[in-house]
């Protein structure tokens, strides 16, 4: 079951979620084996520090506050992002007994995780043991499909 909630529409409602949080669910639903919902998303702060903050509730009851500070470049703030929900899907991964790997790096299965980072001004994943760029934040797929058996 990979199922990930649209951020709440509220009045903590900014474009930078759309931008920046939208990628990043994608990759969470398409190929991470937890499940999350982004709840009390707020944009905090004024203009010089600036910063959004959001809590990334596990299906399980675990949640954890997530904040960034905006750097005005979405694609920093992608990869920023990214690292952090990167180490609550781990946790969430290996409460649930499973492979505490997110997202894990499909030329090397088993073995580790992919880095969220920018190359070329673009918010990527890579490979951290050979550096390579497997692919642009939010557009990972799901390895397995699955057949639809509903
Ligand atoms: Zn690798």
């Amino acid at each position: 079951m990979y199922c990930v909630t649209e951020p709440h529409r509220d009045a903590g409602t900014h474009p930078w979620f759309e931008r920046v949080l939208a990628p990043i669910l994608h990759d969470l639903g398409a190929t991470c084996a937890a499940s999350f919902e982004i709840r009390d998303a707020r944009w905090e702060g004024q203009s010089i520090s600036a910063g959004i903050s959001f809590v990334i509730c596990h299906s399980l009851g675990a949640e954890k506050r997530v904040s960034v500070v905006a750097s005005g470049k979405p694609s920093h703030d992608i990869a920023d992002t990214a690292d952090k929900v990167q180490d609550v899907a781990t946790d969430a991964l290996w409460f649930e007994g499973l492979s505490p790997v997110w997202p894990e790096c499909p030329e090397h299965p088993g073995s580790h995780a992919l880095l969220a980072t920018v190359v070329s001004e673009r918010p990527v994943w890579l490979c951290p043991a050979n550096r390579e760029v497997i692919a642009e934040i939010g557009t990972l797929a799901d390895p397995s499909p699955q057949v639809d058996s509903a």
